[in-house]
């Protein structure tokens, strides 16, 4: 048993020894992730079974459902949930412009926009889109997301509730039965291959959605910890209307109003993040940060939020898996670059320290250094971290 007294109830299920895949340069330790008896892992295998997919049988699949849920032109049909980013911006503009449904774009805040975030984000709507965006109480959300930092080692997971279920209310309120992502997680970065034939999630298995995405503990469950074991968390202060968008809404209203499933354009679609990234470049007015984000090479992916630098070098400090590994895992799986050239990227940029926004954080937090380095040594697993010469490294890197 791993020496764990923290709410993330993933780490617990991790194995004890670190694999690296064959194929690309994932590790085992990438929850949820499946190695077969080959080395390879999940992801890898999943590229492979896809290129049997038959895509077009899939292209009419996603018609047929579009026909069966394409409105008349005078109310929303589809909720896009998009913070700006290039692929939700590809799957909006492919909707309304390629397969003419009329989508409603929907925005829980991030954390802190950057200022190419907050571009991007305008530039999306201004190619032709409506936006409902929600600013979630800035005093709950910050101390929100130092409980999440402290106790599942992920300020920024107070932002992926929101992002989450968010959504779901405005397509409950405004009566929209279908949902878009862009990505199934699981599909692309690694999970259960089953997910390759799943077109959609059913949010009604609450159980399973927390358990699959928000770490096994319900935002319920995170405030009743906090408000008894953090001093700065009280029940003044949390107004129970606006902790509403963090939860689902009410299961028996979706029913009513038939809403229960977010489908994934992955599924119907071949899925490449540098293709949207080009697709949004030229239709949706996106762009790329002038310089690469720290921790890895690329420019454009995740690039709206100030806080999300620490939300990859936490699951870098968690897992030993950082955000260069993201990158090249993907385009090595996409046949852009080689396994070999992945570990050189990743000797040069994996678990880079993202100073940039550094102060930012702290602040948002309102945290000092020496607390943020306490937390994060709180997370360091014995399997995956030693220390030397009092230099924290990893047990088992990539070679
Ligand atoms: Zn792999």
């Amino acid at each position: 048993m791993k020496k764990y007294n923290k709410l993330d109830k993933q780490i617990s299920k991790l194995p004890n020894k670190v694999l690296w895949c064959k194929k690309c340069v994932i590790s085992n330790q990438r929850p949820r992730i499946i190695f077969d008896d080959n080395g390879i892992c999940s992801a890898c295998n999943n590229l492979e079974y896809k290129k049997t997919i038959d895509w077009l049988k899939r292209k009419k699949e996603f018609e047929k459902l579009l026909d069966k849920h394409r409105g008349n032109g005078k109310e929303w049909d589809v909720v896009v949930p998009s913070s700006g980013g290039k692929d939700s911006g590809y799957v909006a503009h492919k909707l309304k412009y390629e397969y003419g449904m009329n989508p409603l774009l929907v925005t829980w805040s991030p954390l802190k926009y950057t200022d190419i975030g907050i571009k991007n984000f305008n530039s999306l709507n201004d190619s032709g889109f409506v936006n409902i965006k929600c600013s979630p109480n800035g005093v709950i959300h910050k101390k929100l997301a130092r409980l999440c930092f402290e106790e599942l080692g992920d300020a920024f997971h107070t932002f992926v509730l929101g992002q989450m279920y968010f959504p779901v209310h405005i397509a409950n309120k405004f009566k929209i039965k279908l949902i878009f992502y862009g990505e199934n997680g699981e599909v692309e970065y690694a999970g259960d291959p089953k997910s390759v034939d799943k077109p959609f999630i059913d949010f009604l298995d609450d159980k399973k959605w927390v358990s699959g995405y928000l770490k096994g503990v319900t935002i319920d469950e995170l405030i009743k910890f906090g408000i008894k074991n953090k001093n700065y968390l009280s029940e003044k202060d949390l107004f129970e209307a606006d902790l509403n968008f963090y939860k689902p809404p009410s299961i028996n209203e979706l029913k009513k109003n038939n809403i229960s499933k977010i489908y994934y354009y992955n599924y119907y679609h071949p899925w490449n993040p540098q293709e949207n990234y080009y697709y949004c470049t030229e239709n949706t007015g996106f762009q790329a940060n002038l310089e690469r984000t720290q921790g890895t090479y690329s420019k454009y992916s995740s690039i709206d939020d100030k806080m999300d630098g620490m939300h990859y070098y936490m699951r870098f400090i968690k897992f030993g898996l950082g955000r260069c590994m993201e990158d090249a895992a993907h385009e090595i799986r996409d046949g852009h670059i080689t396994r070999n050239e992945g570990i050189s990227l990743m000797k040069k940029f994996e678990g880079e320290f993202p100073d940039k926004f550094f102060l930012d954080f702290l602040e948002y937090l309102d945290i000092n250094e020496k607390e943020f380095w306490k937390v994060v040594d709180s997370w360091r697993l014995s399997h995956i971290w030693k220390k030397e010469k009092s230099k924290w490294k990893l047990k088992n890197p990539i070679k």
